[in-house]
């Protein structure tokens, strides 16, 4: 029998991307064999409703230039050209019918999203649709196995753990940073940090 097809999925409102995300991207991509990683800018997070997301045009754009250099990562923008609130259960079925059965879909987060995976649309039908990796520092492996815990068997079956050391950033502090006029760079790439000075971003 042959291998199944693996590809990730990095979901994120991507407001900025930043090393964060590149670095924990790379490293699931390695340690579970995918052959590329999609990114999937957020068009409307329902998470997000009530805060001010920047349009999405500038959030692709940033995704696809840091992304750009990595001949694994590509962006796929279903979800900006989605109209209403953007659920993963949806953007799942979409890559579903494009890469066909043969394919196993691996959906990368951090330590907060796997957190609060329970409360996503439809996840009990989600999680036997996809595999989840929860990227999470050593420390926070236990309540990540509280999560795995929640959906039994399945659990154990779909959501895998990668320890890794966490970096200390998020966008919230990259847009904090760039209101106070502090530096970003080595945080988000070179080519992300010009475009939000050139664009006025964040401030
Ligand atoms: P915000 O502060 O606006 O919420 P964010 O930095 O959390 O932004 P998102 O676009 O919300 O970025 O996150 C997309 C995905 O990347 C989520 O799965 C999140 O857990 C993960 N992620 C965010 N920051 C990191 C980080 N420093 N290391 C690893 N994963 C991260
Ligand atoms: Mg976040």
């Amino acid at each position: 029998m042959t291998e199944k097809r693996r590809i990730g999925i990095m979901g994120g409102t991507f407001d900025p991307i930043h090393i964060g995300h590149l670095v924990t991207a790379e490293a699931v991509r390695i340690e579970y064999g995918l052959e590329k990683v999609l990114f999937i800018p957020a068009g409307n997070p329902p998470h997000k409703q009530d805060s001010n997301v920047t349009p999405a045009m500038h959030r692709y754009i940033m995704t696809v230039m840091a992304t750009y250099s990595n001949p694994h990562f590509c962006v796929l923008p279903i979800e900006l050209e989605r109209l209403g609130p953007s659920y993963t259960i949806d953007t799942v079925k979409e890559l579903i019918c494009l890469y066909g059965g043969q394919t196993d879909l691996y959906f990368i987060t951090g330590a907060d999203a796997i957190h609060d995976l329970p409360t996503w649309e439809k996840i009990d039908e989600l999680i036997g649709l996809c595999h989840f990796v929860g990227a999470t520092r050593p420390g926070c492996i236990r309540k990540l196995d509280d999560v795995i815990k929640r959906f039994g068997s399945l659990g154990r079956k779909r959501i895998h753990r990668l320890a890794t050391p966490e970096l200390e950033i998020s966008s919230t502090d990259i847009r904090e940073r760039v209101r106070k006029g502090r530096s970003i760079k080595y945080i988000v790439p070179e080519s992300v940090e010009s475009y939000i000075q050139k664009e006025g971003l964040y401030i």
